[in-house]
């Protein structure tokens, strides 16, 4: 008999080694962030792979630090990593608008940077936490979309003017998408959507934006090049009226950058928390960024009541998409789903627990 065959996954000699760039940022997300590295480390001793982390600054801490939000050095070592897990960045310290670097533009450089055109964030509704959300518990039932936003064009890095005008003051913002942006986003929509329930749903404003007409000019080719795939086109208003009368009716939605920045955030209200739902943020030549999508939420920062899940299932997506150990993604999902139907609950979620001791719910479930 081969040895192997009988021995556990875990003990089969696979010593994988991976770099892991760890971006704790500011706020909460140095709390949330070490609690997903103690998750990791779980995952690392039990399957027998190495994750050596570079810890660096971004956001508010690294203006204060380096007088910039992302410096030279801490993007080279992103770009040298296998994957990167970051925390949040903000708060009120960095806020005044008028102020030469903010946190949030250190983020912005690093998708820029690393070429991070997807951001996907997949909403689920654990069954025990239907109670947490505002919608009426028989519409969560079956919640499971996934929304794949473009993260790299569109109306956030078009063209801005502000100028005077025939006497008034005048701003602009271009909404601009090359054909590639579109196509390369939604084939990447499609290939999700076949390990999945097949079914895209392209939102649009094609009655209104010429931008949107060519979105859904490409989206139905590339559906056209995917019959096994059902592809459905949907302006962004009535999606965001479906989002929340019928949410269990969508699988994968596809849309563009303000689009999916909007409707991710109504999405996330399914989960019942900001503190639950995970991202990843992904570009074509590999490296990968993982985040929760939270923010650094000043109002409970250091006093380690944060609900770590996000983070903890974001490091699950780094499992799976950078990494591709598909196996402890799902093992990391699995021990957070069963925590959460044990009972175990953060403030955000009602109940008690400390972000310590709600990751060390999750580490007992592993
Ligand atoms: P936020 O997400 O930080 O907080 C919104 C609300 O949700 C707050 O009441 C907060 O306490 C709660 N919350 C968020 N995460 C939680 C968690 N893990 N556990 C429990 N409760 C949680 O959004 P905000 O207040 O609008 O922004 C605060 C700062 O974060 C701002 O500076 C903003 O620019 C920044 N921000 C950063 C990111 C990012 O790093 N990607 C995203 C959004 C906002």
């Amino acid at each position: 008999m081969d040895l192997c065959t009988c021995l556990p996954v875990y003990m089969n000699g696979n010593n994988m080694e991976f770099k892991i760039t760890l971006l704790p940022g500011d706020g909460i997300g140095p709390e949330v962030a070490s609690e997903a590295v103690r998750v990791l480390d779980v995952i690392a001793r039990k399957y027998n792979h190495t994750f050596e982390y570079k810890e660096r600054l971004v956001g508010g801490c690294s203006i204060d630090k380096y007088g910039s939000s992302l410096t030279d050095e801490t993007l080279a070592d992103c770009q040298a990593a296998d994957a990167i897990l970051l925390g949040a960045v903000g708060g009120p310290k960095w806020d005044d608008p008028s102020a030469k670097d903010r946190p949030e533009r250190g983020l912005l450089a690093l998708r820029k940077g690393l070429g991070l055109f997807a951001n996907l964030r997949p909403v689920k509704v654990h069954p025990a936490l239907v109670d947490a959300s505002p919608l009426k518990p028989e519409r969560l039932q079956g919640v499971d979309i996934l929304v794949v936003r473009e993260l790299t064009g569109g109306l956030y890095f078009g063209q801005k003017i502000r100028d005077t005008k025939d006497g008034c003051e005048r701003a602009v913002d271009t909404l601009e998408y090359f054909d590639y942006e579109i196509r390369r986003i939604v084939e990447l929509a499609f290939n999700l959507a076949k390990g999945r329930k097949k079914r895209v749903t392209s939102v649009d404003k094609a009655n209104v934006l010429e931008s949107s007409r060519l979105w859904r000019q490409i989206a139905a080719q590339v559906g056209r090049a995917n019959p096994d795939i059902q592809l459905e086109h949907a302006l962004v208003d009535s999606t965001a009226m479906k989002l929340v009368t019928a949410p269990a009716s969508m699988d994968v939605v596809v849309t563009e950058n303000m689009f999916g920045d909007i409707l991710t955030d109504e999405a996330s209200v399914l989960a019942g928390s900001m503190g639950m739902l995970p991202s990843a943020s992904l570009s074509e030549a590999g490296v990968g960024l993982y985040e929760p999508i939270h923010g650094s939420a000043p109002d409970i920062a250091g006093k380690g009541i944060a609900n770590p899940i996000g983070t903890i299932l974001s490091a699950a997506l780094m499992l799976r998409y950078s990494l591709k150990l598909e196996e402890e993604a799902a093992f990391i999902e699995k021990a957070v789903d069963q925590t959460i139907t044990t009972g175990a609950r953060t403030a955000d979620l009602g109940g008690k627990l400390t972000t310590r001791q709600m990751a060390d719910e999750i580490i007992e479930q592993l």
